[in-house]
């Protein structure tokens, strides 16, 4: 082979960066790197065997499915040789030379936004290949690609900024892949160090190891196996495996079907959400099986997008190996399967929920997003959907949170809608006007924090065909409260007046004003008119930067018991020019209590007025 031959090629910018952190800044947990090269060699045989059922020729196509590991001590070497799908000249480009991996990019993503580089990261994301320079002075990739009329090729680079590329004549299938050790890394190349890290995750790698010729697994399919058989640790150890992972999974689910398909199933939710982080989306993780052979490592449509945060295995037996999404049938058996998995998670999270709530808390602390998602997305898991979602509520105590399922358990007899009330936070929502109806009543109100809660009610809409009814809307069927204890009400001529007088000072900016049955303490209430936008989710899209229509004009209730509504009535008869600004400024708090006060600064001069007036009162008595 003439050194002519080879050809130089930069790595792409974003790998370099990856490069320089890998070799510079990470020194804990370095053996990650023999997983990661196993498991990318189990997948190139894995695409192999699927290969072999739908391609007429594979070339070298009696060779084992198996991976051998060789450990040099004396050269410093470790080498593992797969005869998986191997890679052609553009796939090396483009595999090994840009960032086509998702767990790179979201390493390197978190990186940027302010994480810490080491094994925690690393361990969340997986930087896959480019591990082995942790440990590497070079590293050497033979390939040849399964496909007949392919060559034989070598990669090498050294982890700096560039790599080669050169014909290699004489390759099997696969690749061989030779990490030369550095100093510090010389362990590695010892056969006792790579077997105590590959102990327990070599059980669950679907095809035969051999180290140094010796055969060091057994391979089986866990999820075919019966569930009392296996223990923890073994699940944990095939989840990582599977989901190339470092944490333990929260929640594990194994479960067989015969009926409506004969299916075996091990998922698993992770235990921490990535997308919480605002790092960008998770890709789908359940891989697809028939009778212990992948059919497709990370299949998009098997599940709903909602549920991309679960990792694990899913088996069924009447699916044919070579499934096309093409054919009708074959379409709607795949959607059949997702189904029954969708549906059995749901029931199995409801049960966690009520067997274990706090540990059910903090999954839906981490994971709430997705369950919202899909309740937003789509009709099909609605009513499973919102009964697992959990919020805040005048019944429970500060940090607790219930169900619509419980709420309603709750409700009285005669109370027909569910009332919720959107807000920054519990004090917020608490300290504003809109709850004292439901307090003085006895009336449970849910207490929505999460800004995306007003889009999850407005699309359920009704749960246990019960409304889902917002407590700051006008027009509740919320029946007269009022405690006569404390004061009368203004009579009903001097009402009407105070109110038309209200709505000259107003004009445009209130739709009606009309005398309130739900307040108890506070003077007046503005009110977002039935089908208007709510201020949460007004506020919500002006942060999204999205256009928001001008605010629509509210309706303003007035609590007739209130001592300042009697004083404003006399006061208007007295001094008008004093009322005037005492009816402006009642209308304005009532506004920043609903939230739609858009610009507070007018308010400044009115209210320095206003004390003005209050200060000359008080020295002057
Ligand atoms: P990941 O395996 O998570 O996609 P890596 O950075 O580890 O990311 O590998 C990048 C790509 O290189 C893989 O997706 C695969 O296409 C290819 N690759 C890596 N190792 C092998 C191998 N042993 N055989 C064939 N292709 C491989």
């Amino acid at each position: 082979m003439s050194q002519t031959q080879a050809e130089r090629f930069e790595f792409q910018a974003e790998i370099r960066q990856l490069l320089d952190i890998v070799i510079h800044s990470l020194y804990t947990e370095k053996e990650i790197f023999v997983r990661e090269l196993v498991s990318n060699a189990a997948d190139a045989l894995e695409k192999l065997r699927h290969l072999q059922l739908t391609e007429k020729t594979v070339f070298d196509d009696h060779l084992a499915l198996e991976i051998n590991l060789t450990t040099d001590d004396t050269k410093g070497t470790f080498t593992i040789q797969d005869f998986g799908i191997g890679m052609t000249r553009e796939e090396l480009v483009e595999n090994l030379g840009t960032i086509a991996h998702s767990g790179s990019r979201h390493f390197l993503q978190a990186l940027k936004e302010g994480g810490q580089a080491g094994a925690s990261l690393i361990g969340q994301f997986g930087v896959g290949f480019y591990s082995a320079f942790m440990v590497a002075k070079s590293v050497t990739v033979y390939t040849r690609s399964w496909k007949p009329d392919a060559q034989g090729w070598l990669w090498r680079s050294d982890g700096s900024g560039s790599y080669e590329i050169e014909p290699a004549e004489g390759q099997r299938r696969g690749c061989k892949i030779v990490v030369e050790l550095t100093e510090e890394a010389k362990e590695f190349a010892k056969a006792e160090r790579i077997r105590s890290i590959l102990r327990h995750y070599s059980a669950f790698v679907p095809v035969p190891i051999n180290l140094n010729g010796e055969r060091i697994n057994t391979v089986q399919a866990i999820w075919l196996r019966s569930r009392n058989e296996i223990k923890d640790e073994d699940y944990n150890e095939f989840y990582k495996f599977q989901a190339n992972a470092f944490d333990n999974p929260r929640y594990r689910l194994h479960f067989s079907a015969d009926a409506p398909l004969a299916i075996h199933a091990l998922l698993f939710v992770p235990e921490d959400n990535p997308e919480r982080l605002g790092l960008a989306r998770i890709d789908p993780g359940v891989s697809l099986y028939c009778k212990k052979i992948l059919i497709e490592q990370h299949p998009e449509d098997l599940l709903p997008e909602w549920l991309r945060f679960l990792r694990g295995v899913v088996d069924c037996e009447d699916l044919p190996l070579n499934i096309s999404r093409e054919t009708m049938q074959d379409r709607a058996l795949l959607d059949k399967l997702g189904r029954v998995i969708s549906n059995r998670f749901l029931k199995f999270l409801d049960e966690e929920a009520s067997k274990r709530p706090e540990d059910y808390e903090a999954f839906y602390a981490a994971f709430s997003n997705f369950l919202k998602e899909g309740i937003v997305t789509s009709f099909t898991h609605r009513e499973p959907l919102a009964k697992l979602l959990r919020f805040a509520s005048t019944t429970v105590e500060a940090g607790k949170t219930t169900g619509l399922a419980d709420y309603v358990s709750r409700m009285p007899e005669d109370q027909k809608e569910i009332y919720f009330l959107s807000g920054p936070s519990r004090d917020a929502l608490e300290s504003g006007p809109y709850l004292e109806a439901f307090r003085s009543r006895g009336i449970e109100v849910l207490l929505l924090t999460d800004s995306s809660d007003p889009f999850v009610m407005d699309a359920l809409r009704e749960y246990d065909g019960k409304p889902l009814v917002a407590a700051d809307r006008a027009g509740l069927k919320v029946d007269a409260v009022g405690d006569p204890n404390r004061g009368e009400p203004l009579p009903e001529e001097r009402a009407k007046a105070l109110c038309d007088w209200l709505q000259a000072l107003l004009g445009e900016r209130v739709k009606a004003i009309r005398p309130s049955n739900r307040l108890v303490d506070s003077p007046a209430i503005a009110l977002n008119p039935e089908g208007a936008m709510s201020a949460q989710v007004r506020r919500m899209l002006k942060a999204a930067r999205q256009v928001v229509p001008d605010a629509v004009a509210v309706e303003f209730e007035l609590n007739l018991r209130h001592g300042l509504i009697h004083r404003l009535d006399a006061l208007r008869e007295s001094r008008e020019d004093l009322a005037r600004l005492v009816g402006e400024q009642l209308f304005d708090n009532a506004l920043m209590a609903a939230g739609l006060l858009e610009d507070p600064r007018p308010m400044i001069n009115r209210l320095n007025r206003l004390l003005e007036e209050t200060a000359a009162r008080a020295t002057d008595n």
